[in-house]
């Protein structure tokens, strides 16, 4: 079964591909496409299905896509929707990861109840009435201040419960177990993995 990712990160193919178990996946790109699509979903779960039915459409073929972000409960939800762009709206230009997490600390300060939660959706669209869509978490904390030199985006600011670690202190590898995304991908796995039996 060849698989499209409906992404236009090669980093993100490279990860996501590792925890589905080494399947290859093909991005837009790779085969000429043009693929930038609106994200302006409710939830993770309509922004995973507003990408892999746009993929879909072009491709006819099976597709997955992805959505993740960060809630804090204390902030009423954000970043939310927006944690890839957190910020943007308060400093009029695109913040670096460091300046994202720093900026969420800042809104955390003097706030006692730091309970978070990672949140990835995953679409699989096999043909156009066989789709699964899964969600999974990783609850945490907000830590008081930032720790550790793996992961990416909020890893030095996210304690992990599962893990009793901050995400960024885990051994690279040793964060799939307990991540939002290495949990929903599992689950798929087991489905493309029944799904190429067939
Ligand atoms: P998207 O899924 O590419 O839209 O990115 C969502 C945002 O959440 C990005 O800013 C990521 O840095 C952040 N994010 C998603 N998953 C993780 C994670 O496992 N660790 C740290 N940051 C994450």
């Amino acid at each position: 079964m060849k698989l499209f990712f409906a992404s236009g990160n090669q980093h993100k193919k490279t990860e996501m591909s590792r925890l589905l178990g080494g399947i290859d996946l093909v991005l837009p790109s790779e085969v000429g496409l043009e693929f930038d699509v609106v994200e302006d979903g409710k939830s993770f779960v309509e922004n995973a299905i507003i990408k892999a039915e746009a993929l879909y459409d072009m491709v006819h073929a099976p597709v997955i896509a992805d959505d993740s972000g960060l809630i804090v409960n204390a902030l009423g939800g954000e970043p939310g929707l927006r944690t890839a762009r957190y910020g943007e709206d308060v400093f009029g230009r695109v913040l670096s990861t460091k300046e994202k997490y720093m900026y969420l600390l800042e809104n955390m300060e003097g706030i006692e109840d730091r309970s978070a939660e990672f949140v990835c959706a995953l679409c699989l669209i096999i043909s156009p009435n066989r789709r699964y869509i899964i969600q999974e978490t990783a609850e945490g904390k907000i830590a008081l201040a930032p720790s550790g030199t793996t992961g990416f985006g909020y890893d030095p600011v996210f304690y992990n419960n599962e893990a009793g670690m901050i995400s960024a202190e885990l051994p690279e590898g040793d964060k799939d177990l307990y991540s939002h995304r290495g949990k929903a991908a599992r689950i798929l796995r087991e489905i493309i993995r029944k799904n190429m039996e067939e």
